[in-house]
């Protein structure tokens, strides 16, 4: 498995360079096997130690703008934030880079849609790498595009999802990428997962930032915003801190 994470860190830079996008098919980067086992599992509801820095405290959106800049425009109800369809991805005014990072999220109660349709949001570190977020409760979508994968690149050990509607916990344990002289990748950017408690990503090498479309390619960067992503499906998230590493 590390020959293979170093031959893909190895050859995306050329891939990268040489794909186009625009064409190409995104049914290529799915990955439908294996399947993750199902576990049953509790949320970690874990109050925000004391030095942690607090990025929703459940009343406003102090912390967050939308993508561009303006002011993210999400609901805040009843202690939670929610995806508004169309107004966009939100990210963190501060910038990060290696982190502990907690949050909880919600899918809708009412089931519309399947797949990739169905409770689609995400987690992306540094604004560059997507934990996924999806209702992968009895939900049949590409392995490695289901909840808790990095998507398309990482399939979760284990599904650990709960049922649609019920509060469920991420503790992420983040590792930013390194870079050296001329922007060359030196460490790749790794990720360690609980969900819901349980490990779903071991220390797993994140191959670059993530596409829809096509093979990952790094690119240098400094530190980055956490980023909620509007993939048009009302996703709650509540009770989010991190612990700068
Ligand atoms: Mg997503």
């Amino acid at each position: 498995m590390k020959n293979l994470v170093s031959i893909i860190l190895c050859l995306s830079p050329i891939l990268g360079h040489a794909q186009n996008r625009d064409t190409f098919d995104p049914r290529v980067t799915e990955l439908w096997d294996p399947k993750p086992k199902q576990v049953t599992a509790m949320p970690l509801l874990l109050a925000a130690p004391s030095d942690a820095i607090l990025l929703f405290n459940g009343k406003d959106l102090s912390e967050w703008t939308s993508g561009d800049g303006s002011p993210a425009q999400w609901e805040v109800k009843d202690g939670a934030m929610t995806v508004v369809k169309g107004k966009g991805d939100i990210k963190t005014k501060r910038l990060f880079g290696d982190v502990q990072l907690h949050l909880e999220w919600r899918t809708p109660v009412v089931i519309e849609s399947e797949g990739q349709g169905r409770g689609n949001s995400g987690v992306f570190l540094q604004e560059r790498y997507e934990l996924q977020v999806l209702d992968s409760y009895e939900n049949t979508t590409y392995s490695n595009g289901q909840a808790g994968s990095i998507y398309k690149q990482h399939i979760p050990l284990v599904n650990a999802t709960g049922k649609p509607g019920e509060w469920q916990s991420y503790d992420i344990i983040y590792t930013a990428p390194r870079f050296g002289d001329s922007g060359r990748l030196v460490t790749p950017a790794y990720m360690t997962v609980l969900h819901n408690g349980v490990v779903i990503q071991n220390h797993a090498a994140i191959w670059g930032p993530t596409e829809f479309k096509g093979v990952p390619l790094y690119l240098a960067h400094s530190k980055g915003s956490i980023k909620l992503q509007d993939h048009g499906n009302p996703v709650s998230y509540r009770n989010i801190w991190l612990r700068e590493l």
